[in-house]
C-alpha cells in the first residue's frame, strides 16, 4: 500500500521571490494537509547531508550552495498516495519540461533553482521528514 506522507521543501529561490504563500495555497487546494512546517536557513553542511545521494553528480556543489543560499520552508504533507501525487503536482525537475499548471512550471527558474523538493519514495519521505522535524514539531 502506498504511504500517506511526503516531505517537501519550498526552496530558497521561491522563498526569496515571495512565492511561499501561493505555493502553500496550491498544495492545500490539491488536498494535502500540513503536518509539520518551519522557516529555516540550511548550512552548507546540512544541505550537503540532505542531498548526499547526489554526491557524485556534477551539479552537487552547485545544489548545496543554492540550498544553503537563503531561507527555505520544509513541510511534511499528508494525503493518500502522497509521494506520487505530490510529484505530479510539482511537475518535472526541469521546469521547461514540467506540465502546465504544476508548481515548477509556475514558479521555477531552471533545472537547479526549481522552487520545490518532493520525496521520491515512501522510505525517503520518512528519512527526510525526520531530517527536518522531531516528534514535538509534527502534528497527528
Ligand atoms: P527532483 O528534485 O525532481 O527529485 P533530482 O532528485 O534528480 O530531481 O535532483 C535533485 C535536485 O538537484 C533538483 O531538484 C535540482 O534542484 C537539482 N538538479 C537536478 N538536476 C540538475 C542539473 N542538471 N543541473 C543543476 N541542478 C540540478
Ligand atoms: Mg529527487
Amino acid at each position: 500500500m502506498a504511504g500517506n506522507r511526503t516531505l517537501t521543501i519550498i526552496k530558497p529561490d521561491a522563498v526569496s521571490k515571495g512565492f511561499t504563500g501561493k505555493i502553500i495555497a496550491q498544495i492545500m487546494e490539491a488536498g494535502f494537509a500540513v503536518k509539520a512546517m518551519k522557516l529555516m536557513h540550511l548550512t552548507e553542511k546540512e544541505a550537503g547531508i540532505f542531498y548526499e545521494v547526489h554526491k557524485e553528480r556534477p551539479f552537487y556543489g552547485e545544489l548545496v550552495e543554492f540550498m544553503s543560499s537563503g531561507p527555505c520552508v520544509p513541510m511534511i504533507l499528508e494525503k493518500d498516495n502522497a509521494v506520487a501525487d505530490f510529484r505530479k503536482l510539482i511537475g518535472a525537475t526541469n521546469p521547461a519540461e514540467a506540465e502546465e499548471g504544476t508548481i515548477r512550471a509556475l514558479y521555477a527558474e531552471n533545472v537547479g533553482k526549481n522552487a520545490v523538493h518532493g520525496s521520491d519514495s515512501d522510505e525517503n519521505a520518512h528519512i527526510e521528514g525526520n531530517f527536518f522535524f522531531n516528534i514535538t514539531e509534527m502534528v497527528g
